[in-house]
């Protein structure tokens, strides 16, 4: 979101309304639109502008200046025929990044289709991040930067303390690079060095797969157990 300052978002259901309120927190403009006048009224405090409207109507966009925008987002999920709709509009009006939810495979399916530059599924999404949290319990934190590939936070488990990162040879042996070792409240090692010894309350920061994340951390607990 480098530059980016205005988004234009369009309806304000939960998830869409979590999304303004927590841009405009952050101190982007963002400009809302919603059909149904209750929700905007309960919205007003936590957009720029919000704006009663029905979405699907070119010249109510065109009137708003919704083609000035560089980002828009929508977030209509029930109405299937609407959000797609409004997509194909945004995207006509030369909008470059349009982002918008799906509430099943076929609405992901046709939005892609039409153009839109990324299609989610919060539901989804979120119950595969979460998954993937319980699956590796020393996972600490997780930024996705694919659907497979993250960057995860690992506590340094007894198995690893002592010993060296060029020791523990995890490249070459999962594929997984060390970007980082977090040190303490203060210290991060970025990179951290091969000789460097990792101690009892270190975290590991590493970049990799999520795949090979498993593994790794799959091999470390079974060598647990035959410690
Ligand atoms: P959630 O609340 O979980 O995010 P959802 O995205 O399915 O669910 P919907 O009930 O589909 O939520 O509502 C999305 C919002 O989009 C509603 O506030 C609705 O009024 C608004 N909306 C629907 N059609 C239009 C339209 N043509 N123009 C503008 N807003 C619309």
């Amino acid at each position: 979101m480098k530059g980016i300052k205005e988004f234009v978002l369009i309806g304000l259901g939960r998830f869409g309304s979590s999304v303004a309120s927590h841009l405009h927190s952050m101190g982007y403009e963002v400009l809302a639109i919603d059909i149904d006048e209750k929700r905007v009224q309960k919205n007003k405090d936590f957009c720029t502008h919000v704006v009663q409207a029905d979405a699907t109507d070119e010249q109510t966009l065109r009137a708003l200046g919704v083609a000035n925008f560089e980002v828009a987002i929508v977030s209509i999920g029930h109405d299937m025929q609407a959000s797609i709709l409004v997509a194909l509009l945004l995207k006509d009006l030369g909008i470059p990044r349009v982002i918008a939810k799906a509430s099943s495979d076929v609405h992901g399916k046709v939005l892609k289709r039409i153009g839109v530059d990324r299609v989610i599924f919060p539901e989804r999404d979120m119950a595969i991040k979460l998954a993937n949290h319980l699956a590796i319990d020393n996972i600490i934190d997780y930024l996705e930067i694919t659907p497979d590939v993250s960057i995860v936070e690992v506590s340094a488990t007894p198995e690893i303390q002592g010993q060296t990162l060029r020791e523990l040879d995890i490249r070459a042996k999962y594929d997984v690079n060390i970007v980082a070792l977090r040190r303490g409240v203060t210290e991060v090692l970025v990179p951290p060095g091969p000789d460097e010894v990792i101690r009892p309350g270190d975290i590991l920061i590493a970049l990799a797969t999520n795949e090979n994340v498993r593994r790794w951390q799959e091999a470390t607990r079974s060598s647990r157990g035959n410690r």
